[in-house]
């Protein structure tokens, strides 16, 4: 079984690559490093299972080079930074949409049918119900980044019932963990490295978010993946997350608290009542019954989560 991980040097990427080289799959990381790096997969670069191919998948040649030979696909590979969708929409097109349009068609002419796709809980925008269960609808992102990842979903449903695909959307909480180069702990812990007097909290500090550990994440994916192979379903959507809600105040402290610092705490106060950035989405939860009905639940809660992402960045 051959598995290919679009953006496989990433945050989520590598530690997905480390998880199925362990379990004995042979696995192929395309990545053109925009934002992940070689050193997140130095541990796996000598085995014989494991292959990395450096491309830009926008790239038609590159995306149909890579899918060649492959049984599944893992694409994650995008721009993950929500922040930027008011400075920077076409590149959240470009990376986020347009790159799962490459994919799809260089698997469509390699004939390789099964896909497995990180999407996000921003494509709920501010679900009115909390936790959010995947059918709640009309899904209004509030950020393009959330919208882009729910025209890749749409995409990916219509592949699948059109040229027969078994795909699954992976709906994830905030992700945190070992290698992580973006999001609130991973700004924290930077900000207080370059000045341990004063931290900075965009937004209310008020909001309230799901936190899920990223080997939780792995460990869910492969086996609901694998679960939905079973029964051979053409396309579905699962969330990703955890039962609990943290703040980012309370983060704060968690890392000052591990830091051993005392900073002056500064509240920018926010846009738009208290969030952090234009799309910011202040309270999320995501309903997990549905994976938990097929077997799936997170081993760490939201805060158990924190803490040890916090411990992994500051020991990494
Ligand atoms: P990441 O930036 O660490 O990983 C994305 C990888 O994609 C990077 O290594 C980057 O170099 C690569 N990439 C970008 N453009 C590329 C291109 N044109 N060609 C080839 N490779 C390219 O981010 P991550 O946090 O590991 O996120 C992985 C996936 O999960 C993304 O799709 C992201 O949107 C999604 N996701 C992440 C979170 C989270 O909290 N981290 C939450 C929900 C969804």
């Amino acid at each position: 079984m051959k598995i290919l991980i679009t953006g496989g040097a990433g945050f989520i990427g590598s530690n997905l690559a480390d998880y199925l080289v362990s379990k004995g799959y042979s696995v192929r990381v395309v990545d053109d490093l925009s934002f992940g790096s070689v050193d997140n997969l130095k541990d796996l670069i000598q085995e014989k299972n494991f292959e990395f191919i450096k491309g830009d998948l926008r790239d038609p040649e590159i995306a149909n080079n890579s899918v060649k030979g492959i049984d599944i696909v893992y694409h994650l590979a995008a721009n993950p930074e929500v922040r930027i969708s008011s400075q920077s929409p076409s590149s959240l097109y470009e990376l986020n949409v347009y790159l799962t349009y490459n994919i799809l068609e260089a698997m469509r002419k390699n004939n390789v049918k099964v896909l497995a796709f990180a999407s996000s809980s921003t494509v709920y925008g501010e679900a009115k119900k909390i936790p959010t269960p995947e059918d709640y609808g009309p899904l209004e992102p509030i950020s393009v980044y959330g919208g882009a990842k729910l025209a890749s979903e749409a995409l990916i449903s219509s592949y699948s019932h059109t040229f027969k695909l078994n795909s699954v959307s992976f709906r994830l909480a905030n992700v945190i963990g070992k290698r992580s180069n973006h999001g609130v702990i991973h700004d924290f812990i930077e900000k207080l490295k370059k000045d341990k007097t004063r931290l900075e909290i965009l937004g209310d500090g008020t909001q309230s978010k799901s936190y899920i550990h990223v080997s939780d994440v792995i460990e869910g994916m492969h086996y609901l993946l694998n679960k939905n192979l079973e029964k051979n379903i053409i396309y579905d959507v699962y969330n990703i997350g955890s039962d609990d809600q943290v703040t980012v105040m309370d983060i704060a402290k968690i890392i000052i608290e591990k830091m051993g610092l005392n900073p002056k705490i500064y509240l920018t106060g926010g846009v738009d009542g208290g969030r952090g950035w234009i799309g910011d989405v202040k309270y999320m939860l995501l309903s997990i019954e549905k994976a938990k009905s097929i077997g799936w639940r997170p081993k760490l809660n939201s805060y158990e989560a924190v803490k040890r992402a916090v411990d992994e960045a500051l020991n990494s």
